[in-house]
């Protein structure tokens, strides 16, 4: 079957890089989600195929022309421990070629074991599964760099946790799947010119305007920590908080990646952690910036040799990066706090009042979505959370704020910045459990669909939400 345009530039770097597998052929595939608007960006038409030839080839029982399945090799800092993993229950079918620039890596994501998979089984849940497509087509809708999903096909197999499960395969879409910990791994265990050909690797494909071989390592440190950069602030704009920032979970090219025990943060609170094995709060909500430097700390040890022979010289080069990242991040991130609350550029003012409504979001446990919307008009002002603080601080704002520049102005300003409706703990949940217990996946439809702008009628469903449900939420590592 024709489907996709494989050209699979990963494959060529050769076996060190990689072990070939096979995905698992589970007896009754059935496709449950297929994202259709994203079939179209991919240039692939899938309507010439019955329901069951896509579960089929998405699910792995029939490979598609030109796949040449592999488990990827690498390594990570979990918890910031060193160890070697390696896709464990994924397997990458192909690149597929839209034009000269632009080809997504095709990943098959619970098809089996594989040789890194360790005690595990390969294997992924319907519910993991069916979360991680609704989380990332919710970041796309929210203007996110992420991972896409195109399809959700259960398998027909059970697969066993703490109870038993369905088990299901997503088809994940994504520019690479190369990660810091991918050049750890290189680092740890292969040639220095396997190193450099990782590096040229990932600079084609992500970066291929690099083109001074002298300081190609250094250009590519410097564009990895500028998406990097980029992705933490939106991930503080809109209140998300990814969970497990390991460095095998941190994309080279500045997406979003494995929404395991990611969740969305209500009542501001840097501190808000999900994640069940999160117990030190390392990967807190507040915490996410300097994670991204940690790890980009990682990947400069990784590619040290290839800055410069002379390593004091190279650490010296990669230390300016690292510094320049928190320097950047901390302006960066001022301006995109004053924007939320209307303002084009971070003034000591609009710093001051953009910190006063923080410390008070705080102090009140308001909600950091709602609040925003609050000021801009766009959600009921019946909101409960509105006291006298507030309305001061309103007052001084809008003083403020109209000096620079008209109401209208304004309002585009923070609709740009701001979220209408974010994906909320329990609906997620809900829709979740409409979908694997009641085979209803019209909640999970209707989630993208309204946080994609394409349900306006819907929105005030999906801002409303009960504060008590968060307090006990907890969220674990898809498996
Ligand atoms: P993650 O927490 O998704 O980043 O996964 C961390 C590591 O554990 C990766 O190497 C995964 O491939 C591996 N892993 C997670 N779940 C399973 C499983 N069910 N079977 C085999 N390997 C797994
Ligand atoms: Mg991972």
């Amino acid at each position: 079957m024709v489907l996709f345009n494989f050209d699979n530039s990963y494959h060529r770097l050769g076996d060190s890089f990689y072990a070939e597998v096979a995905p698992q052929k589970p007896e009754n595939p059935e496709l449950v989600l297929l994202n259709r608007a994203l079939c179209a960006e991919l240039k692939i038409n899938l309507d010439i195929f019955s329901k069951d030839e896509i579960a089929s080839v998405l699910s792995g029982v029939e490979l598609p022309v030109g796949a040449q399945p592999l488990a990827m090799a690498y390594a990570g800092h979990q918890f910031g421990h060193f160890t070697m993993l390696g896709d464990g229950r994924a397997i990458l079918l192909g690149e597929h070629k839209i034009d000269d620039q632009k080809r997504f890596d095709i990943q098959l994501k619970g098809p089996g074991r594989t040789p890194f998979s360790r005690g595990g089984d390969g294997l992924a849940t319907l519910r993991a599964m069916l979360r991680e497509y609704l989380m990332s087509e919710c970041m796309f809708a929210l203007g996110v760099p992420t991972s896409r999903s195109l399809a959700v096909v259960k398998t027909g197999k059970t697969v066993k946790r703490e109870t038993i499960h369905q088990g299901a395969v997503l088809t994940r879409v994504m520019d690479s799947h190369l990660r810091v910990g991918t050049f750890e791994f290189a680092r740890q265990f292969l040639s220095f010119a396997q190193q450099k050909e990782l590096l040229d690797h990932a600079i084609q494909r992500h970066f291929p305007h690099i083109n001074d071989v002298d300081c190609a390592a250094l250009d590519f440190f410097k564009e990895v920590a500028n998406k990097q950069l980029d992705l933490i602030l939106h991930w503080m704009r809109i209140g998300f908080i990814h969970g497990v920032m390991n460095t095998d979970n941190m994309h080279i090219g500045g997406q979003t990646f494995d929404y395991g025990p990611c969740a969305f943060m209500n009542s501001y609170d840097p501190k808000t952690v999900f994640s069940s094995i999160d117990r030190n709060g390392r990967y807190a909500y507040g915490n996410q910036p300097e994670m991204a430097l940690w790890n980009l700390s990682v990947l400069a040890g990784a590619i040290l040799p290839q800055v410069d022979e002379d390593q004091e010289r190279a650490v010296e080069l990669v230390r300016e990066v690292l510094n320049d990242f928190a320097r950047n991040y901390k302006s960066e991130w001022r301006k995109m706090m004053c924007a939320k609350i209307g303002f084009d550029s971070d003034t000591q003012q609009a710093i001051t009042l953009s910190e006063r409504l923080l410390s008070w979001m705080s102090e009140n446990k308001a909600d950091f979505t709602n609040t925003y919307l609050l000021l801009s008009g766009d959600i009921s002002s019946a909101d409960s959370t509105m006291n006298d603080d507030l309305k001061h601080w309103i007052l001084d704002w809008k003083t403020e704020v109209l000096k620079q520049k008209s109401w209208v102005d304004v309002l585009r300003t923070m609709r740009a910045s701001n979220p209408l409706v974010i994906p909320r703990n329990e609906q997620v949940e809900l829709a979740l459990d409409a979908a694997v217990f009641q085979n209803d996946y019209s909640k999970i439809h209707e989630m993208i669909a309204v946080i994609g702008g394409q349900a306006p009628n819907r929105v005030a469903d999906y801002q409303a939400f009960s504060a008590t449900f968060d307090a006990g939420y907890q969220t674990f590592c898809g498996t």
